[in-house]
């Protein structure tokens, strides 16, 4: 257990040093079927302990990852339930929870956008215009990198000239070195 416990973290270090050495500066990440591996609906209404039973370990060990390599994390959902979240990230990682931004589809958000919702543009916009005006960061297209489910939010982002991984029901400690090889094969092109 402990052999293996290592070879993960060691996995997800590797993930993280390839994604910094690539320059990338915001993981922005998807909710349901990402981060947990069930759909949540937006209308969760169990206790958030059993929705912790839910959150993949390969991605909840990547988010702290990240965050301790200078990488900003952001949750972008179509879910509304942006508090539920929150109280997940704080059961998650406690004090760290409030450095990953939540952007859901609240009331305010989409009437921010005009409910004009396309992919997880409009989300990543957001976050990047609060690192702006919080830390005065600017981040290019290139610097941000989506894992999300759903191929339209995949390739709309990739549109839009940021990186993307198509997350697999089977994603995993493994899988995670096949997406260190990506930027590897990528960036040689
Ligand atoms: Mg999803």
């Amino acid at each position: 257990m402990s052999a293996d416990k290592v070879t993960d973290a060691s996995k997800v270090k590797a993930l993280v040093n390839a994604m910094h050495k690539q320059g990338i500066r915001l993981l922005a990440m998807d909710f349901d079927q990402t981060l947990i591996s069930i759909h949540s609906g937006g209308r969760w209404k169990e206790t958030i302990e059993n929705l912790v039973k839910e959150v993949r370990p390969c991605m909840k060990d990547l988010i702290p990852a990240c965050l301790e390599k200078g990488i900003y994390v952001a949750i972008v959902t179509y879910s509304a339930q942006s508090w539920l979240i929150k109280d997940l990230m704080k059961n998650l990682y406690d004090r760290d929870a409030s450095k990953v931004v939540v952007r859901g589809n609240t009331a305010d958000f989409l009437e921010r956008n005009n409910y004009e919702i396309n992919g997880k543009e409009a989300h990543i916009t957001d976050v990047l215009t609060c690192l702006y005006k919080n830390r005065h960061e600017i981040i290019k297209p290139n610097e941000v990198i989506l894992f999300d489910d759903d191929t339209d939010n995949t390739n709309e982002a990739k549109k839009f000239g940021h990186w993307a991984v198509e997350v697999k029901e089977d994603i995993s400690y493994d899988t995670f070195t096949e997406i260190s090889a990506m930027f590897q094969s990528k960036s040689s092109k």
